[in-house]
């Protein structure tokens, strides 16, 4: 059965080679071909504790993105990712996420994986879930279990990028529940969105896990904006 498995993953990249997921080049390894390496220079990182009460991160013990929104290639190749469902760009959106976290886990042992949920009424009107898309591939390539139901959204919300900013953390405000809090008790979770913007989403979602018992909360996305001035380009993993 595993040779037949093989094969048949052989056969499919044969037919399908992986392609760079900015400028869809065939490339070897899934990911970022060598001619869209400086795009990948910066990595962004977020530290709750070092930014003003203000800021609405407070349930989140470090944030991470692999690429910054406001470059254009990103933002073109997110695009299609997300909103024309090119799913094949999936495995490379996780490469690149699990590339970034293996160097997370040297400062933290994540226990767990849970993706940014819908609510089961979205499904009507979206191509599809991204998020969890890429939870289920980068759960298998990092080696940790994925919660795929631990957290849900249990209040079908106005989606986020059609408010005000000042309207957001209202609008997104306790619709998050933990399903099974034993899932979560006492683990350190890795929270995954594709793109993180004002960070009002996965706070929401991170303070869910934490009233669970969730002993740190740390979120990653494939892509964040810098517009909002709590992300910052940085290589520091080692922060606590
Ligand atoms: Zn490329």
């Amino acid at each position: 059965m595993r040779a037949l498995l093989n094969f048949a993953g052989w056969l499919q990249r044969l037919i399908f080679p992986p392609r760079c997921i900015f400028c869809s080049e065939v490339v070897s390894v899934p990911g970022v071909c060598c001619k869209c390496q400086p795009v990948k220079q910066e990595t962004l990182l977020a530290q709750p504790k070092l930014l003003p009460q203000n800021y609405c991160l407070t349930f989140i013990d470090a944030a991470y993105s692999v690429f910054n929104y406001t470059k254009p290639q990103v933002r073109r190749s997110m695009q299609r990712f997300k909103f024309y469902a090119d799913r094949s760009m999936a495995e490379g959106y996780a490469a690149e996420m699990t590339t970034l976290l293996r160097q997370i886990q040297q400062a933290y042992k994540i226990d767990a994986l849970v993706a940014v949920p819908w609510h089961k009424g979205d499904r009507q009107n979206r191509a599809y879930h991204a998020a969890q898309v890429l939870a289920k591939s980068v759960s298998l390539q990092l080696k940790v279990p994925y919660l795929q139901n631990s957290l849900q959204k249990t209040v079908k919300t106005k989606r986020q990028h059609t408010l005000r900013l000042q309207d957001r953390a209202q609008n997104i405000k306790n619709v998050f529940k933990v399903k099974d809090s034993l899932q979560i008790s006492d683990k350190v979770i890795l929270l995954l969105d594709d793109i993180i913007t004002t960070g009002n989403t996965v706070n929401a979602c991170a303070q869910a896990l934490k009233e669970a018992g969730a002993v740190k909360v740390i979120a990653i996305s494939f892509t964040a904006s810098t517009n909002y001035n709590f992300f910052t380009g940085g290589s520091t993993y080692g922060t606590k």
